[in-house]
């Protein structure tokens, strides 16, 4: 059995045993999803994208579409927590110092420690590229990190967060910053509100006030200007397949909820199922379509990315911004199939439909994926806005 397929098999256990059981407690109650971060610990699976000398997997773009797929399937907050780690660990593994390395990526890749991406900030929303956070010198090796951060998954949660700062030197420009990481237990990390989302519930993605934390340039990630290099090479790449793959994930699940419906549903007035309804039948083979041509961009998008080739980057973009349309519109679609019954539960569909909902708005968002895809395709600067 390839690695993969072994990842997989133990991402769709964890899925299976205690995601998909979590799921009812993390949605209604809002609370984060301890038990299966813990089983991806305890299985190293967290240590999928940190490479394999530093004691990790060494999993790329296609892995983390897959296992977050996987886990999308039974509760799509798992595959959120699960890829917002990931992206942060691939932000701290691509340009790691030795100190970085023992530091940060050997316990990720040991199954100890959790990570986040603290990038969106209620300043700029959508547009987390322009980040209004300060990292200011005082001294040598002393910075001092000033600002707010808001929904930040695993947020309380994680053991440290990739943080994204306006540039260190005074002359920084608006798109200029730097990545930090800060420790959770670091002094002046106020979080507010825990999350009560419409959905996603299970992610515990939380604002937090960053009040005159001291850094070390340590913290540091890169050189001054790899700013919009780790963006479109790290960040963007990573956190777009993660989230694809988990909201792949919903849909499948829901198209599977909409086929259940269909098979067992039977009328005692004729005695027929609604298995036997042509156009429901057609509807049915629609969603299917859907989801299926959705998953096969997402996967030839992934293995575009791992295997350098230039043109991945639009593939990237299109496959996060049409797993979005897919997502709402396999689920809306398979609540309408599943009937009145359906909507009265408020099951697992309308789970789906409220956490289908993010797939919209988490930023970089599908409007801004459609525009940026544009730009590339004609040419023209990415960030002109
Ligand atoms: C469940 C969830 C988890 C999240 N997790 C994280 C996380 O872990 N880390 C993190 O950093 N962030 C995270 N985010 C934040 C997310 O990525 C966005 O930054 C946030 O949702 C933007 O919300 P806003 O209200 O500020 O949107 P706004 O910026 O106010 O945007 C509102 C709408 O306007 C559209 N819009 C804005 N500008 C343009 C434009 N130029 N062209 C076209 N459309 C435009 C947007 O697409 C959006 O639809 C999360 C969000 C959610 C919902």
């Amino acid at each position: 059995m390839s690695d993969l397929k072994k990842w997989i098999v133990t991402a769709n256990g964890i899925a299976n045993d205690i995601a998909r059981k979590e799921a009812l407690e993390a949605d209604r109650d809002g609370k984060w999803v301890h038990k299966t971060m813990t089983a991806l610990k305890e299985t190293k699976l967290t240590g999928l994208v940190v490479p394999k000398e530093n004691g990790g997997l060494g999993g790329g773009l296609y892995a983390l579409a897959r296992i977050s797929e996987e886990l999308g399937k039974a509760y799509s907050s798992a595959g959120l927590c699960f890829g917002m780690h990931c992206v942060g660990a691939a932000v701290i593994a691509a340009k790691a110092t030795d100190y970085q390395k023992k530091k940060y990526l050997q316990p990720i890749a040991e199954g100890e420690h959790i990570t986040s991406l603290a990038l969106s900030e209620p300043g700029t929303g959508a547009h987390f590229y322009f980040p209004q956070t300060s990292l200011l010198p005082t001294s040598q090796d002393d910075f001092i990190v000033n600002g707010d951060k808001t929904f930040i998954t695993n947020g309380g949660h994680a053991d440290s967060y990739v943080v994204s700062t306006l540039g260190a030197s005074e002359d920084a420009t608006a798109d200029q910053f730097s990545c930090i990481i800060l420790e959770a237990n670091q002094p002046g990390i106020i979080w507010g509100d825990p999350w009560n989302g419409l959905g996603m519930r299970g992610n515990s993605s939380c604002p937090a006030h960053l009040n005159d934390i001291h850094i070390s340039g340590n913290q540091i990630l890169g050189e001054k200007g790899d700013q919009l290099w780790y963006i479109f090479n790290v960040v963007a790449p990573y956190f777009l397949m993660s989230m694809a793959g988990t909201y792949l994930g919903i849909a499948e699940a829901a198209l599977q909820e909409a086929k259940n419906v269909l098979a067992k549903r039977h009328y005692m007035h004729s005695g027929t199922g609604l298995a036997q309804v042509s156009i429901l039948q057609h509807r049915l083979g629609t969603l299917w379509s859907n989801v299926e041509r959705t998953r096969r961009l997402i996967y030839n998008a992934a293995q575009l990315g791992d295997n350098g080739e230039p043109e991945a980057i639009t593939h990237i973009l299109a496959a996060k911004a049409e797993v979005g349309h897919c997502v709402v519109d396999v689920v809306n679609e398979a609540m309408t199939l599943a009937g009145g019954i359906g909507y009265r539960e408020n099951g697992l569909l309308g789970m789906y439909l409220r956490d289908a909902r993010a797939a919209h708005v988490m930023s970089p968002t599908t409007d801004l994926l459609y525009t940026w895809l544009g730009r590339v395709l004609l040419d023209q600067p990415i960030l002109s806005d």
